[in-house]
């Protein structure tokens, strides 16, 4: 298998990226760790004129903190989430979610902006983004535009992306020092994309009851998914098992996969809620970790 002939641009700046991106519109790709492209180029699934690599641009691999945002460039390789103290010391969910993706090998040359503009429904980084309430920035021909993430994914392999456009960066708010995160999924493989999956941060009161629970699921539908029903069922409530496997079950009528090689949609629709469960109940122990 190879590639349809492309050209090939290299630019070293993002207006360059930009403007490549502009007189080549829909006929251009942006190569960033080609984690993905470069297999979907060989099976001739996409055929652009133009291969715009990014990997050239400094400005986008800057993990870099402004006031309470974290700031990821688009073309920061995914390990490097792993290992930044600054991510882990600011958004914890981060480093644990990012160590599900695919191999080390993998993640050494996947970005985080080429995650999420692939938008791969059950990619961990799309799940995170929505569930930490993260803002995706794009530039193109008329400027900067800052999408949050909840809008931004808008179904399977679809984003919120302009044909001119490039994600140049992805903003997350810090996680309150109080505040729990979880992050479960189940593959068949270690490495192997999940059938489901979810991302939880929590936050609890004096009384230990739910101030505010953030809940994004992988795997379930076309694209990544807020779990809102879940979210407002426990919220003032008190962490039980029952409490939270109740409010788990909320999530199962947003599972829309169907069968599929690799599960039914009955299996799917029952990990869905076991997914979820076992991240809020690990974002609740580790609230609790921090107020000790
Ligand atoms: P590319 O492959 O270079 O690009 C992907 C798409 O995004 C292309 O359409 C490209 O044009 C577009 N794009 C990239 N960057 C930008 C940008 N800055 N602006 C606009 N458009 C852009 N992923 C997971 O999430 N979970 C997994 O478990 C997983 N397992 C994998 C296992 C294997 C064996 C392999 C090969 C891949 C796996 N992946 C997995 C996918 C991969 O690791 C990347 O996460 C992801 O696909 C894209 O990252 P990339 O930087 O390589 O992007």
């Amino acid at each position: 298998m190879k590639p349809p002939p492309f050209t090939y641009c290299d630019p070293e700046s993002v207006g360059e990226a930009v403007a490549l991106k502009s007189e080549y519109g829909n006929d251009s790709l942006v190569l960033a760790g080609g984690q993905s492209l470069l297999p979907m180029l060989n099976m001739r699934l996409a055929r652009p004129e133009a291969l715009i690599d990014i990997n050239k641009i400094g400005d986008l691999q800057k993990i870099e903190r402004r006031a309470d945002i974290l700031e990821v460039g688009a073309g920061v390789r995914q390990y490097e989430l792993e290992d930044h103290p600054l991510v882990g010391e600011l958004v914890p969910l981060l480093p644990e979610a990012t160590g599900h993706i695919g191999h080390i090998e993998n993640r050494r040359r996947g970005t985080v902006g080429g995650s999420l503009a692939h938008a791969d429904s059950a990619a961990e980084l799309p799940c995170t983004a929505v569930a930490l309430d993260a803002t995706v920035v794009v530039h193109g021909p008329a400027g900067t535009r800052t999408i949050a993430a909840q809008d931004f994914f808008q179904g399977w392999m679809t984003t919120a992306l302009e044909p001119e456009e490039v994600l140049v960066a992805v903003r997350y708010p810090v996680t309150p020092w109080t505040a729990g995160h979880g992050f479960v999924e189940v593959a068949r493989r270690v490495g192997d994309l999940a059938l489901a999956g979810a991302a939880a941060v929590v936050n609890l009161d004096e009384e230990g009851r739910f101030t505010s629970v953030s809940v994004g699921v992988l795997g379930i539908s076309d694209t990544t998914v807020r779990a809102f029903a879940v979210e407002s069922a426990l919220i003032g409530e008190a962490p039980t098992e029952e409490n939270i496997a109740r409010a788990a079950e909320e999530i199962v009528p947003s599972v829309t996969s169907g069968d599929d090689l690799h599960a039914t949609r009955a299996y799917r629709r029952h990990l869905a809620s076991v997914v979820v469960s076992r991240a809020i109940t690990a974002a609740v122990a580790r609230a609790h970790e921090r107020s000790n």
